[in-house]
């Protein structure tokens, strides 16, 4: 059996005790290290309890076993576990980061997004990234002392996978990495790609479960047609849910022998002394062998035709929209309409910004619902039947 290795901190990993700190000081915690407390945090958020009822691709209603951004969280956390734990990196950092990424995902997924940073256009946009990072830093309201939750610098650096220079330079310490071009931590690092591991592996999953491929379709994907291949071997019978997982968790298997292989090397290599030396690099270590990168280069553009394209997700997506559309146009024209703890929002930040802080006041409470909760929300303005 392997040693449990998650108390060997390699030196370029987070380390808990040379984190740049929190934005409001704070004691430290009695039993908990600083990393367990932001991911404990995040766990008790509103915005956390929210991501059960929030869309990955197929819409909450449509079934209850289709991933939603919940699940999906915890999966990107299993994965990013991992590897965190065999890099001997900073296994509860990587978590934290891992349940908070997706705090920011308005309502149906990324056609909600699309659709509220097209509304936003003229008001500074919309970017899921940016609000989570609004999200763990000002929306959460559950402590006497200051907005959000105030974590780390190193989970919220973490948080902020990518934004464009123009917000970078709005963003103070955590904005400064993408004006300098520097790399976040191995963390940050890790929970960035098992997201995208994740994602590839389970709405691959979803599909075939909603029947918008078969598993002949997915065998078009190299990864896929190679673990069948392997599967149908060993077991000549198998068919069904239970062959679909069989190939499913070898797929996730290979794709995360193989990062945790290629970053040991690309790390090994450039020997960084400490997180600080890991943040100057040009270039990320935690990455993908040139094959394996194709092959999921290649899974993700078979998702992108067949199942995101599918006309039954576009028929979702496209009423997903007009719902964000409606509700932001509605609101933005009349904040009486809203809730009267949202109008406060509005008036003040109309007061401070302009239409851009009454246009902000209206995202944020658009990006907080739930799938059903936009639905419902909906149907009150414009349905005359529904009772308001
Ligand atoms: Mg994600």
């Amino acid at each position: 059996m392997k040693p449990d290795t998650s108390t060997q901190l390699a030196d370029y990993a987070a380390h808990d005790e040379q984190s740049r700190g929190r934005r409001h000081q704070e004691s430290h915690p009695a039993y908990r290290s600083e990393f367990q407390r932001d991911r404990d945090r995040i766990v008790h958020s509103t915005a956390f309890r929210r991501l059960v009822y929030k869309t990955q691709v197929f819409v909450n209603q449509e079934g209850d076993l289709y991933r939603t951004r919940l699940t999906h969280s915890l999966e990107v956390a299993q994965i990013a576990r991992t590897i965190a734990r065999a890099l001997n990196i900073n296994e509860t950092l990587t978590e934290a980061i891992c349940l908070a990424h997706d705090l920011g995902h308005t309502p149906f997924g990324h056609a909600g997004q699309d659709a509220l940073n097209e509304c936003m256009r003229d008001h500074g946009g919309f970017e899921h990234n940016l609000q989570s990072l609004r999200i763990v830093d000002e929306l959460e309201e559950r402590y006497a002392e200051f907005n959000g939750l105030n974590l780390s610098f190193e989970t919220r650096e973490g948080i902020l996978k990518h934004c464009s220079l123009k917000n970078a330079r709005l963003l103070g310490d955590v904005g400064e990495r993408f004006i300098k071009r520097e790399q976040p931590s191995l963390e940050a690092q890790v929970a960035n790609l098992a997201d995208e591991i994740a994602y590839n592996n389970h709405d691959l999953d979803d599909g075939l479960r909603a029947g918008l491929i078969s598993i002949d379709d997915a065998k078009e994907s190299p990864v896929f047609s190679a673990q069948y291949k392997n599967v149908m071997q060993q077991y000549p019978v198998l068919t069904g849910r239970r062959l679909v997982s069989e190939i499913i968790r070898r797929m996730i298997d290979q794709v995360v022998t193989d990062m945790v292989d290629t970053s040991r090397l690309a790390i090994r290599q450039a020997a960084p002394k400490n997180i600080d030396a890991v943040r100057q690099l040009d270039k990320p270590l935690i990455q993908l062998s040139p094959a394996m990168q194709s092959q999921h280069i290649a899974l993700k553009q078979f998702l992108r035709e067949r199942v995101y394209r599918h006309f039954r997700v576009l028929r979702m997506t496209n009423k997903a929209q007009q719902v964000v559309r409606g509700l932001f146009t509605e609101f933005m024209h009349s904040p009486e309409l809203m809730p009267p703890e949202h109008q406060q929002v509005a008036i003040r930040l109309q007061q401070a910004l302009g239409d851009a802080g009454r246009a902000r006041a209206v995202a944020d409470y658009i990006a907080g619902m739930t799938d059903r909760y936009a639905v419902l929300e909906h149907e009150r303005i414009f349905d005359p039947a529904k009772r308001s």
